[in-house]
């Protein structure tokens, strides 16, 4: 009776140890076919602003998508197993939904439990514009044309720069060839947006626009000409021009018509400051 269970018992053990084989073999197998791949900065999306530099957001960043959730406009997106060591951590494809920071106090910054996204750097910029207007008008008395929450947000805005906008082919570029747009925004994605100036968000597959010359990356920036201009060139042609206080949020990409659309957003470098 010993001898039978023990025959079973080693019959057991060996099938155990192949499983083990086999399943070593297996995540060798994956790890080795996902260390080569890009991850999703390779692919050209982008990090939600505040993230810290690519290697410190990695370790970071506990994917529990809390961001995800929060975003008002769905931007957020979690990488999936093709994206390598970034499996399971936000990213914004600024083609489909760019960050318009319709949220106002970039709450998935201020969500991010272990500060992969750091608040930090949105509030003290925040609080650096407004704290002179509250020196200067310490009963609150503001006058009609300073609204201090808004000083607050655009100074918020500015605070992290995620990308950086470019026209990599200007034959793609409508304006480059003098023609307007007529039609709906957009390039067939459904994008969310709140227009600079207004309240409302709207759904960009639903908004008719119609331009003489086609200048909506310009005009839909929520930086305005601080970011991006249409520059009249030497021989009468037009072609946006990026300019230093573009944050990267992807607006621009997610409204030009075209397709292939003629400008993009890439991603930008940070300084590590832990890894
Ligand atoms: S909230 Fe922070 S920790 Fe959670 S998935 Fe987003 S970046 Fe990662
Ligand atoms: S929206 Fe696109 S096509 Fe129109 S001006 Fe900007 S880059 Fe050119
Ligand atoms: S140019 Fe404006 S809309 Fe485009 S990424 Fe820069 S800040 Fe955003």
């Amino acid at each position: 009776m010993a001898a039978t269970n023990t025959k079973i018992n080693r019959r057991q053990f060996l099938k155990a140890s192949a499983s083990a084989v086999i399943s070593l073999a297996v995540v060798g197998s994956a790890a080795y076919y996902f260390k080569d791949k890009s991850n999703i900065r390779e692919k050209g999306y982008l990090r939600p602003p505040g993230s810290r530099a690519e290697k410190d957001f990695l370790f970071a960043c506990i994917k529990c998508g809390l961001c995800v959730q929060i975003c008002p406009v769905h931007a957020i997106k979690l990488a999936d197993w093709n994206d390598g060591l970034a499996y399971g951590t936000p990213f914004i494809d600024p083609n489909v939904q760019a960050c318009d920071y319709s949220c106002d106090a970039i709450q998935c910054a201020e969500t991010c439990p272990t500060a992969a996204i750091d608040f930090q750097i949105f509030k003290h910029a925040g609080n650096e514009a407004v704290a002179p207007l509250f020196k200067k008008y310490p009963d609150g008395q503001f006058p009609k044309d300073i609204n201090p929450f808004e000083v607050q947000i655009l100074a918020m805005k500015r605070a992290d720069k995620i990308g950086e906008a470019e026209v990599p082919n200007p034959t793609q570029c409508l304006a480059y060839h003098g023609q307007g747009y007529k039609g709906k925004l957009g390039h067939g994605n459904k994008g969310i947006l709140r227009p600079p100036g207004t309240k409302e968000r709207i759904k960009i597959q639903e908004t008719e626009v119609n331009r003489e010359i086609c200048d909506l990356c310009v005009t839909y920036c929520p930086l305005g000409d601080e970011a991006i201009v249409l520059d009249k060139l030497e021989d009468g042609k037009f072609l946006p021009k990026v300019k230093d206080g573009c944050v990267g949020c992807g607006v621009c990409q997610m409204v030009c018509p075209t397709d292939p659309v003629a400008i993009v957003v890439k991603p930008v470098d940070k300084e590590p400051q832990f890894a």
